[in-house]
C-alpha cells in the first residue's frame, strides 16, 4: 500500500499557467458548429455577437496551450491550486484496496469548479471593452459563478434563473445579487420568447434551454453586452483543464497514475477539465487510466441520446452542435442535480467518446445520494447533487476491486459542495426521493423536433 498523506498540496508558485487543449492530440477534430439558417459551418463573424474575439480565438484555437493571463491567474489564486485528497477514510469505510483520490473544487468563492471559467470569460470581455454579461443558470451554480467573476473587473451581471430553482433555492440568488448580479426568473417577460411562454402557462417551470434562448436574445440586442455560458463549448472545457493540469502533478508528487477516472458529466466541463490532460498523457502512451463519464438516468444524453446535429437552446437561436443529445425541447424530470439537467452533452466531449476514448454509464440519484452520504461521513464534504454521480461511481468501482483484490488508483473530481443544496439530502434522508424512469417514448417525442440536415 501506498502511504500518501491526506492532502495533496500545490504550491502558489508550482500552479500551471496553460490551459491544455486537447483537439490537437485527437485522431480526428470534432466537426464544426453549424449555422442554423445556413447549416454552413460558423465563422467567428457569426459568433460575434455573443461572445468576444478573444474567446471566440480560443474556441477554434489549434495550439496544444494557452497562456492562462497574468490578470485571470491572480484571481485564480485566490482558491488555487485546489487540493487533492486520498480518501483513506472511505477506502477504510468500504474495505477496499482501491486508492481513491478526489480533486475538491468546492474551495472556489462560488463553491463549484465554474469560476475557473467564469473568471477568464469575465476577463476575456472586459479587455474588448464589454461591459455587461448575461447567462442563464439552472441549479444556481453557473449565476453564482458569473457574478463573483463579473465583480472582480466591475462589470454588470444579468441572470436568467430558471423559474423552478429562482423559487427553491432563493439562497442561490441571493448569493448572485450580493456579488452584485440581477437576476431574473425565466421564461420572464424581458424577452418574446419568454413572454410568449408565460401566456402559455404563467406558472411554466422553466428549463435551461429556455434561459439560454432569453439570455442570448439579451445580449444579441445590445452591442456592449455578451452572452457567457457555463458550459458545453471548447473554450470552456479548455479553461477547466487547469483542474486535470494540476491533478497531474499533484498525483506525480505521491507517485501514484490513475488506472479508473471517473467524471460526473452535465454539459461535459468538469469532467473535460480533469480528463483531458490525462488523456493527452494515455495518447502518448505514458499512462492507461479508463475514463468514464457519469450522468443521471433521468437525463442520459451520452447513453441513450443520438449523436447528431441539434441546437444546445430549446427555442433554437444557437448555432446546431454536433453533439450526443435527447433532443433540444427535452425538459428532464426534475432530479436534484439541477447542473445535469441538459439535454445535450459538450460536442468535444461527445466526440471523444464517439472516439472511442472514454467510457459512460448512467446512475439513478438514489444510489448517487446513498453514495454521498457515505462519503459525508467518512469524508466529511457534503458534496453538491452533481458529483454524487460521480462519487457512487467511483464507489461501485472501489466495490468491484474490493471482490477482485485489484489495488486500482481511482481518481475524480468533488466539483463542488452541497451547502446550498440541502433540500435535496433533506429528500433523501426523509425517504422522498425517487428514481425517474425514462421511457424511450419520451426520447423519441423530443428527437422529432431535432433538425434533419441533408
Ligand atoms: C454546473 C455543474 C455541473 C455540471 O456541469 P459540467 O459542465 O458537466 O461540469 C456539475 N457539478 C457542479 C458542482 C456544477 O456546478
Amino acid at each position: 500500500m501506498v502511504d500518501t498523506p491526506h492532502q495533496i498540496h500545490l504550491s502558489e508558485a508550482e500552479m500551471p499557467t496553460a490551459w491544455y487543449n486537447v483537439i490537437p492530440d485527437l485522431p480526428s477534430p470534432p466537426p464544426p458548429p453549424l449555422h442554423p439558417g445556413t447549416h454552413e459551418p460558423v465563422g467567428p463573424d457569426d459568433l460575434a455577437p455573443l461572445f468576444p474575439m478573444g474567446l471566440i480565438e480560443q474556441e477554434v484555437t489549434g495550439e496544444r496551450y494557452v497562456d492562462i493571463p497574468g490578470e485571470v491567474l491572480d484571481v485564480y489564486r485566490l482558491w488555487r491550486p485546489s487540493p487533492l485528497f486520498r480518501a483513506h477514510r472511505l477506502e477504510r469505510e468500504l474495505g477496499t484496496p482501491a486508492r481513491i483520490y478526489y480533486k475538491y473544487e468546492g474551495v472556489s468563492p462560488a463553491g463549484s469548479h465554474k469560476p475557473n471559467t467564469s473568471v477568464p470569460q469575465a476577463y476575456y470581455n472586459h479587455a474588448e471593452g464589454i461591459t455587461k454579461l448575461t447567462t442563464e443558470t439552472g441549479a444556481g451554480q453557473w449565476g453564482s459563478a458569473l457574478a463573483f467573476a463579473t465583480a472582480q473587473y466591475g462589470m454588470e451581471c444579468e441572470v436568467w434563473q430558471v423559474a423552478a430553482s429562482y423559487r427553491q433555492k432563493p439562497h442561490r440568488r441571493t448569493m448572485m445579487e450580493l456579488w452584485g448580479a440581477t437576476v431574473h426568473s425565466s421564461p420572464s417577460e424581458l424577452t418574446e420568447y419568454g413572454r410568449s411562454l408565460l401566456a402559455e402557462n404563467p406558472d411554466h417551470t422553466g428549463s435551461l434551454g429556455i434561459a439560454i434562448s432569453e439570455a442570448v436574445a439579451m445580449a444579441v440586442a445590445d452591442p456592449n453586452t455578451r452572452y457567457a455560458l457555463g458550459s458545453v463549448l471548447n473554450h470552456v472545457l479548455l479553461h477547466q483543464t487547469i483542474i486535470g493540469e494540476e491533478a497531474l502533478l499533484q498525483l506525480a508528487k505521491v507517485g501514484e497514475t490513475p488506472d479508473v477516472l471517473v467524471g460526473c458529466t452535465g454539459g461535459g466541463s468538469n469532467f473535460g477539465g480533469l480528463a483531458f490532460p490525462f488523456l493527452r498523457e494515455k495518447l502518448a502512451g505514458k499512462m492507461s487510466p479508463v475514463i468514464r463519464c457519469v450522468e443521471p438516468a433521468a437525463c442520459p444524453s451520452l447513453t441513450k441520446g443520438e449523436y447528431r446535429y441539434d441546437f444546445g437552446d430549446t427555442a433554437g437561436m444557437t448555432p446546431l452542435m454536433k453533439m450526443h443529445t435527447l433532443g433540444h425541447g427535452f425538459i428532464p424530470e426534475p432530479i436534484h442535480a439541477g447542473g445535469l439537467r441538459y439535454h445535450g452533452m459538450s460536442p468535444l466531449v461527445s466526440h471523444v467518446y464517439e472516439s472511442g476514448l472514454a467510457e459512460a454509464i448512467a446512475i439513478g440519484q438514489r444510489e448517487c445520494f446513498a453514495g454521498a452520504l457515505t462519503f459525508a461521513r467518512t469524508e466529511g464534504i457534503v458534496p453538491a447533487p452533481e458529483p454524487t454521480h460521480a462519487i457512487a461511481a467511483a464507489i461501485r468501482e472501489a466495490l468491484a476491486c474490493k471482490e477482485s483484490g485489484e489495488e486500482k488508483v481511482i481518481l475524480t473530481a468533488l466539483c463542488g459542495h452541497g451547502h446550498l443544496d440541502l433540500a435535496s439530502y433533506e429528500s433523501y434522508l426523509s425517504g422522498a426521493m425517487v428514481d425517474y424512469d425514462l421511457p424511450q417514448g419520451t426520447i423519441d417525442a423530443a428527437m422529432a423536433d431535432v433538425p434533419v440536415l441533408t
